[in-house]
Parts: structure tokens; C-alpha cells; sequence
């Protein structure tokens, strides 16, 4: 091995690696044919604490190894497992910062052909740091052209390497268009969400969510911020919404891993609201913030403490 003092480690195939070592041939199947699936989990330093949170990492592991199923792939290993992993992990990087874990399971065979019945199953874990992932001062968005990938083409509900085309192409059209970020429509012209997050809109006070049948990827932020609403007695509503509501809802943000709560002030050159950020998106993040570094009593379960946490897996 040829780590240095200063290298990141990876968990690379069964073994901690320095991350330079985690690599993988050309003819892998997952770098071929997108046999792959991925988690992104956030870590959280708390100063006052001296202490570094996984935030919902056992949730996170759990909807890895679901969409490990729709990929027949067979890590041999539980969700508490993956999570002693990733805090050995996180404590051999000594992360005393605010980090993005990334786990991904994939075909690892270097055969030819698209197909999931190969017993060559593989597990890698990167880290890094990460600050916010999108501009959280309010986002100009747009409806995406491309549509958002169907159940029974390509599943949105698993995190599948390969289906992150969809999201790349609606990205990016958005970007080249001058805009921050796409939403993607359903193939019957439903809104489904962006290309890397949830979407919740408010109405007259009310949260309301295109529910899980709608081809997104069902988002453990989407179920925090439902739980945190619960909490603050903001109602909410799981059902389809049209494209051309969006034009006149009061209030509209995008919730993710990576997006945290980021509010959104325009769709298709509208103005949501009067484009300044809402009351109820700003109680959202506040409470938001508070949970992810382990400061709301109430919900300290969804926390897992790193160091102190040495082999205590979290629920
Ligand atoms: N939808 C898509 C397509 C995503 O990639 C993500 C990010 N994982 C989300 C929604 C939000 O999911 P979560 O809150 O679990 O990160």
C-alpha cells in the first residue's frame, strides 16, 4: 500500500484502500453498462459537540440494499454492517468537517452483455467534504423537456447508476438554457422531481408532495421534512400536481441529501410567490438544520455519532 499521512481512504472491495487505490478495470460491468447503484449520505460536524452525525445513514443503507435487489446484487451484508463500515470510514478519514459519503454496489464481473444474473458483486465507499450543493438563496428552474424515466422502463424508485442519464440530460439542458436546475414531468405530464432532488410545493399553508407512485426516487430528506412538518403542525398532502400549478403555488423548494431544503423563487421565468423565500420553506430549514446536526432531542435517532459512536450502528 502506498497511502501517504495526508491520503483519504476508501472502502474498496472488501478492504480500506487509500482512495488512489480504489480503482476498477475498463471492462467492468457497471462502468459499461450502468450495473450499478448508489447511495449519497451527508455527514454533519458539530463543533460544540465534537462530534461528526450521519444523518440517516441506516435509512440510506437500507434503500441501497432495496435498489441492490432490483439489481440482483448480493452484498452478504446488513444495513447496520454497511453503517460500521462507513464510520470506520469516516474515523480513519478523521472527518471533523461536513462530509459527502458515497456508497456504491455494482456489477463488478468483466463480462460482456447487459444483464443482472452475475454473481460478481462488488461494494465501494468514497468520501469527501461538501458544502452546499445548490445555491440555497432561491433557484430560477424550468420543466424539463425530457421526460422523467417510467417505473417499468427504468426504475426512479432505485438509485441505479445508469438512470442518472435522465437526470444528466435534464440537468444540463436546464444549465445550457441559463437556468439553475430542470423538473422533470412523468410521462403523463405529472410533475415527478429534479434531476437530483425531491419536490414539495405549499399551498395555502398545506405541504404537498407527488407521492411515491409518481417515478421519483423516494427521498429520505422528502420523509424528514414530512416528519419535521408533522412536528411543526404544518399539514401535508401526498398527490399528483399538474405542471401549470406550479406557476401559482406560494411557496416551492427542492429537498435532497445533496440539496438539503433549497427553495426555488422561479419556474419558467414565474415567479413563485413574490420570488422571495417563504415563511414555511424558512421554519423548514431552520428546523432542517437543527435535526442534521443532532440538536433536535426529538429526532437524535435519525443522527449516528461517528467517534463517539465507535461500533454503535444508529437506526
Ligand atoms: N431524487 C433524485 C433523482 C435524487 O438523486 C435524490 C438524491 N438522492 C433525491 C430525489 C433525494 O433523495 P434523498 O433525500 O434520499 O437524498
Amino acid at each position: 500500500m502506498a497511502e501517504t499521512a495526508n491520503e483519504t481512504w476508501a472502502y474498496f472491495e472488501g478492504a480500506f484502500v487509500p482512495l488512489s487505490e480504489a480503482k476498477v478495470s475498463v471492462m467492468t460491468h457497471a462502468f459499461n453498462y450502468g450495473t450499478g447503484c448508489f447511495e449519497g449520505i451527508r455527514a454533519y460536524w458539530n463543533a460544540d459537540d465534537g462530534e461528526l452525525y450521519a444523518f440517516q445513514m441506516k435509512a440510506h443503507y437500507e434503500r441501497l440494499l432495496r435498489s441492490c435487489k432490483t439489481l440482483m446484487i448480493d452484498l452478504k451484508m446488513s444495513a447496520d454492517d454497511l453503517c460500521e463500515i462507513t464510520s470506520e470510514l469516516l474515523r480513519r478519514n478523521d472527518a471533523r468537517y461536513d462530509v459527502y459519503i458515497r456508497p456504491l454496489a455494482y456489477k463488478s464481473s468483466l463480462e460482456l452483455g447487459p444483464r443482472l444474473n452475475i454473481a460478481a458483486d462488488a461494494l465501494t465507499i468514497y468520501t469527501r467534504p461538501l458544502g452546499n450543493y445548490l445555491d440555497d438563496t432561491g433557484l430560477s428552474v424550468c420543466i424539463s423537456s425530457w421526460t422523467r424515466i417510467d417505473d417499468n422502463a427504468a426504475p426512479a424508485r432505485a438509485k441505479i447508476t445508469g438512470t442518472y442519464i435522465n437526470s444528466a440530460l435534464a440537468r444540463t439542458e436546464a444549465e445550457l438554457n441559463g437556468f439553475d436546475e430542470a423538473i422533470m414531468l412523468t410521462g403523463d405530464g405529472h410533475v415527478a422531481e429534479g434531476s437530483a432532488e425531491n419536490i414539495v410545493i405549499v399551498e395555502r399553508g398545506t405541504l404537498v408532495t407527488p407521492p411515491t407512485s409518481e417515478n421519483i426516487l423516494v427521498g429520505i430528506t422528502r420523509a424528514t421534512v414530512l416528519a419535521l412538518a408533522a412536528d411543526l403542525g404544518i399539514p401535508v398532502t401526498e398527490r399528483r400536481i399538474d405542471r401549470s400549478e406550479l406557476y401559482g403555488v406560494d411557496e416551492l423548494f427542492f429537498c435532497g441529501t445533496g440539496a438539503q431544503i433549497t427553495p426555488v423563487t422561479s419556474v419558467d421565468r414565474r415567479l413563485v410567490g413574490d420570488g422571495a423565500i417563504g415563511p414555511v420553506t424558512h421554519r423548514l430549514q431552520a428546523a432542517f438544520n437543527r435535526a442534521v446536526r443532532g440538536q433536535d432531542a426529538m429526532h437524535r435517532d435519525w443522527c449516528a455519532p461517528v467517534f463517539a459512536g465507535a461500533g454503535v450502528a444508529a437506526d
